[in-house]
């Protein structure tokens, strides 16, 4: 079985790890395997999906750098209540072109994720403008809660599809 590794980005507290470990362990906020890997089905194909759950990027920027040449796919996180993890976002895809296309990279599997939608009075970031931003960069945009589990499986399965495609294409 193919085993694809990607990373999940973005500035500290916007819940990437909750949504970690709402995709592997089915709970919230709780502790899981670190190794971080799941085995599912996507489109009633099996594979592995390793998940480098990253620490927030302001305060490891070279690791950054390992993580993202490390990583064949990336989902990028801001709060959806947290303007400043909005932007982050772009410095993050930034950071990405640059490394993977210095290594000769062709389109770069990405779903952008805004999280924490159950805060609905807290919002400070609008749909259109992560759908914007995910129509610009021709990557997909999900708005998941980590805490009521909504749209979490839609983001690591569109990741897998994307990967698919992607390796796909290597080949031809
Ligand atoms: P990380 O630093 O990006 O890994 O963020 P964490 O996963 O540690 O989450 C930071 C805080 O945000 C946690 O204390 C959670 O309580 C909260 N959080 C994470 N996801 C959600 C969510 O979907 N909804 C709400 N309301 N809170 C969340
Ligand atoms: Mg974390």
């Amino acid at each position: 079985m193919r085993v694809f590794q990607c990373a999940v980005m973005g500035s500290g507290g916007v819940g990437k790890s909750a949504i970690t470990v709402r995709f592997i362990n089915g709970s919230y906020l709780e502790w899981y395997d670190p190794t971080n890997r799941k085995q599912f089905n996507v489109d009633n194909q099996p594979c592995l999906l390793e998940i480098l759950d990253t620490a927030g990027i302001d305060q490891y920027l070279t690791l950054n750098d390992m993580f993202i040449r490390e990583s064949e796919g990336f989902i990028l996180v801001f709060s959806l209540c947290q303007r400043d993890s909005f932007e982050e976002v772009l410095r993050t895809y930034d950071a990405i072109q640059r490394i993977k296309l210095s290594e000769g990279g062709r389109i770069i599997p990405i779903v952008i994720v805004g999280n924490k939608s159950d805060l609905i009075d807290e919002r400070e970031v609008d749909t259109t403008e992560g759908e914007k931003l995910s129509l610009n960069w021709n990557c997909s945009y999900y708005e998941t809660s980590a805490r009521t589990s909504i749209n979490i499986n839609s983001v690591f399965e569109d990741i897998v599809r994307q990967l698919r495609k992607n390796e796909l294409s290597k080949r031809q």
